[in-house]
């Protein structure tokens, strides 16, 4: 199995560039800010818990997106591999992801995070909130808070992978069909 782990701040293009991959490599793709949508969509219990947290910039609980990507790999028991995006966003959510493999006796086999300079992330973030409709887009404090969550929290999950041989950065500045070029170089390497 192909395990990505497709890494990077809000706005990086991590969404962008998963359906890119998604169709070249036959990967299932595991977004758990989708996955939190279609809750809240759907009116769910969860979804009605998850709404207010998003729309601060927050993370929710760990158990929350644990939970949550272990019914995903159970639902595509039989896939080809997976790319996660949005996921691990903490430590304690990378051992989780390892731990749900382990148990089904797979594994990462790279975390690629995409490196964007903070000014473009905002700017593509407010240009995004124009059309997506997300009401965590569409306010310039939101954004900020989850820039700020993404250093504070997120960032160190960086290190994790590092720890373990399993980080490769790749520049996310330039066009899209680029930033799917570097990509795919890189995963050409981990095949
Ligand atoms: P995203 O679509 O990945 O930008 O996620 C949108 C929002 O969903 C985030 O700002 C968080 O509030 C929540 N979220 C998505 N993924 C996670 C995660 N792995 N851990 C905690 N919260 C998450």
């Amino acid at each position: 199995m192909l395990n990505l782990v497709l890494f990077g701040p809000p706005g990086a293009g991590k969404g962008t560039q998963s359906k890119q991959l998604i169709d070249t490599y036959q990967l299932i793709h595991c977004s758990t800010g989708d996955l939190l949508r279609s809750e809240i969509a759907n009116e769910t219990e969860l979804g009605q818990r998850a709404k207010s947290i998003m729309d601060r910039g927050e993370l929710v609980p760990d158990e929350v997106v644990v939970g949550m990507i272990d019914s995903m790999l159970d639902r595509h028991a039989d896939a080809r591999g997976f790319i996660f995006d949005g996921f691990p966003r903490t430590t304690a959510q990378a051992e989780a992801l390892d731990q749900l493999l382990a148990s089904r006796n797979e594994s990462i086999s790279g975390m690629i995070a995409l490196e964007v300079a903070d000014d473009e992330l905002k700017n593509r973030l407010l240009e995004r909130g124009k059309i997506s409709g997300r009401p965590d887009d569409a306010n310039p404090e939101i954004i900020e808070n989850r820039i700020r969550v993404y250093n504070d929290q997120t960032a160190p999950v960086k290190s994790y992978y590092a720890q373990q041989q399993k980080l490769f950065e790749v520049d996310g500045m330039g066009t899209i069909a680029a930033i799917t070029a570097r990509l795919e170089q890189t995963i050409e390497g981990l095949i």
